[in-house]
């Protein structure tokens, strides 16, 4: 716990006579501070929009059926979601949260059964996304079981409960993230998929993606993203108050079912259980793998995720391989002349639009979003601007920022514009000075001897502070945290992060600046993600993949000069390995097993995956009569010591 007795000057004071108007008191007993007068007179600018605008609000309950109630549990109890944890979303924006971010998560807490159009119905706010229901011949064809088997079948027992009770006809996977699929085994079952012959739809590249884009810097991404998505705060007015794309991810249980039928042409028609769905491939954009359909029939246009109510990202601050923003736009053109005359357009996140002329103007609004943003940045870069310059430099043109639906909830332009930079030349911005400079704690510790000491430097920060400078003040305290830190300036930057947070449009930015003031406090989490959610998923993940990845976990010091050979013999899909390591390289190459090896591991699949996904520990996995080995135990206990089992609790804002 830090002092509640800190010495924050004039400003100080008047943060903690703020903090007292606020009736919300944060998770570790720290009063949160209210707005400071420059992070209110920011906000103040943003009711400058017609935030009144009542269309969105009207189009966000419109075929409102029914709006739940209770939790989402796991089976084993965990609350998983609470509907009414959103309750405290509604009136005037609070000070300490940007004025349009507020309208746009009083927007998001609308959870509920709606209908679209005739045959068509979305479940919201069960999870980040939303699963939309086709009424097919027989059944319901769903679209995008959400993230978790838990809120998935929430999802659909609330459906049925109150459209009557219908099997499951077909499944469409929109796109290889997993709030797109990872419920599945909450509406089907794999069994049910074989007896029944249900076709599960998806595009090319959808398996492969799915299972594996995550798989290499996985425990990085996931650590990361507890900071976009703001995981670790509470649910209020200083905390997290939306994602942009909906309320809260379900951490749940994640799982997949393989395609039946894979979308590899750019345009493709089929009958789904009676509907004509006309499926477009738009892969390498948001997703590597996604598509979009139209339902003529039903005048309805389905645009997955590449639209969404907000600006997307061309690079996630959780990080991801950068997006590639004209192409992105392209895609958005073509989605002109495939809307054909579809008068509703509804996305897996956020709320439909409906009226033609609307959805176009939706839709060119995003196109012209990510070729602005691409197109003004390639200016930049060409007239010699480094990334930071740029994001200071790129704005929006009114005719666009005038678009509630394209403004940046989710993605953020100034981030968009180093993505693009990042896309063309890469993160180095060609200034030497840059090349190979002295790593942050390292060069924090000199600026701050320079600076005469921590006391000056603290001192220098509170006065920024003061003035309303957060930004600079987050720079010179980032130098004191990872150099010499004190509870001080870990709790002043905690505060100057917490007002960039009550002012960011962005909530990937606000619950970024928030993650970091909570673990300045209390430091990095206990637990990281848990993988072993993702266990059914993980189970379709290729072999290799998991190779892949255990080779870039290598102890390389450790490994130095060591010659080990393992076999690896799968029983139940016949497959077998050779792993071997060479010059502290750990190499596979599939195929018949190596006498000289040192030893030969018979296992089956699920066994092998609940070893990498770390559920079980390598000792007591090898002990186990899951598997067999041959030759040297030791040598095999000493070749998986020598990988890294990473926790995913790294720090991030301290060191
Ligand atoms: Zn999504």
């Amino acid at each position: 716990m830090e002092s509640r007795t800190l010495r924050l000057g004039a400003a100080g004071a008047m943060l903690a006579a703020l903090a007292s108007c606020t009736n919300t008191v944060s998770h570790d007993g720290v009063p949160p501070a209210g707005a400071a007068p420059a992070t209110a007179a920011a906000n103040r600018a943003f009711t400058a929009l017609p935030l009144g605008d009542a269309q969105d609000f009207e189009d966000a309950k419109r075929g409102l059926i029914a709006r739940p109630e209770g939790q989402i549990k796991a089976a084993n109890g965990t609350v998983l979601a609470e509907f009414a944890e959103w309750d405290f979303i509604k009136g005037e924006a609070p000070s300490t949260v940007n004025p349009s971010l507020w309208r746009h998560a009083k927007l998001n807490a609308s959870a509920g059964l709606y209908k679209v159009t005739d045959g068509i119905w979305q479940v919201r706010g069960f999870d980040i996304s939303n699963v939309t229901l086709v009424e097919g011949k027989t059944g319901w064809i769903v679209v995008d079981p959400l993230t978790a088997k838990e809120s998935a079948a929430a999802a659909m027992a609330f459906a049925r409960k109150h459209l009557g009770d219908k099997p499951v006809s077909a499944v469409v996977f929109t796109h290889a993230h997993a709030d797109h699929f990872g419920g599945v085994l909450g509406v089907v079952t794999p069994e049910e998929v074989a007896q029944r012959k249900l076709p599960i739809i998806a595009s090319e590249g959808f398996m492969e993606e799915a299972t594996s884009e995550n798989m290499m810097v996985g425990t990085a991404m996931a650590r990361r993203s507890m900071y976009q998505f703001g995981k670790n705060l509470p649910r209020s007015a200083t905390g997290n108050v939306d994602t942009g794309l909906g309320k809260g991810v379900v951490y749940g249980s994640v799982g997949i079912l393989q395609p039946t039928l894979v979308i590899t042409k750019p345009t493709e028609e089929h009958v789904v259980d009676g509907v004509r769905f006309v499926f477009h491939n738009v892969p390498g954009a948001e997703c590597p793998a996604e598509l979009t359909f139209s339902i003529p029939e039903r005048k309805a246009y389905g645009g997955a995720e590449v639209l969404a109510q907000t600006m997307h990202n061309l690079l996630p601050v959780r990080g991801a391989k950068v997006r590639d923003a004209l192409r992105w736009s392209a895609y958005m053109q073509s989605a002109l002349e495939q809307l054909g005359d579809a008068e509703v357009y509804f996305g897996q996140h956020n709320w439909p639009i409906w009226g033609n002329q609307r959805i176009a103007e939706f839709i060119r609004a995003h196109r012209d979003v990510y070729k602005y943003t691409h197109d003004q940045t390639v200016r930049m870069i060409n007239a010699g601007y480094t990334p930071r310059e740029i994001a200071e430099k790129v704005k929006l043109p009114k005719s666009l920022q005038a678009h509630f639906g394209a403004r940046g909830y989710y993605g953020d332009v100034r981030h968009n514009v180093k993505a693009v930079y990042q896309f063309y030349l890469g993160a180095y911005d060609g200034n030497p000075a840059n090349l190979d400079p002295l790593p942050p704690a390292e060069s924090g510790k000199r600026y701050v001897e320079l600076s005469g000491g921590a006391d000056k430097v603290l001192a220098a920060a509170r006065a920024a502070y003061d003035k309303g400078e957060f930004r600079w003040a987050a720079e010179l305290l980032n130098h004191l945290v990872l150099s010499s830190p004190s509870k001080e300036a870990r709790e002043l930057l905690a505060r100057s992060y917490e007002q960039m947070a009550y002012m960011a449009e962005a909530t990937t930015w606000r619950n970024s600046y928030l993650t970091a003031a909570m673990e300045l406090r209390e430091g990095p989490p206990k637990k990281g993600v848990d993988r072993s959610y993702f266990i059914d998923a993980l189970s379709q993940t290729p072999v290799e993949r998991f190779l892949e990845a255990l080779a870039a976990a290598l102890d390389a010091g450790a490994a130095e000069g060591k010659d080990l050979k393992v076999n690896l013999v799968f029983t139940d899909t016949k497959e077998s390995f050779v792993l071997w390591l060479e010059n502290s390289v750990m190499h596979h190459r599939k195929g018949p097993v190596d006498s000289s090896a040192n030893a030969t591991l018979t296992l089956t699949r699920p066994v092998f995956v609940k070893m990498m996904a770390g559920t079980a520990g390598v000792k007591d996995t090898l002990l186990s009569s899951d598997l067999k080995v041959a030759g040297s135990s030791i040598d095999l206990v000493r070749f998986f010591t020598l990988f890294d089992k990473p926790t995913g609790t790294f720090p991030i804002v301290t060191r």
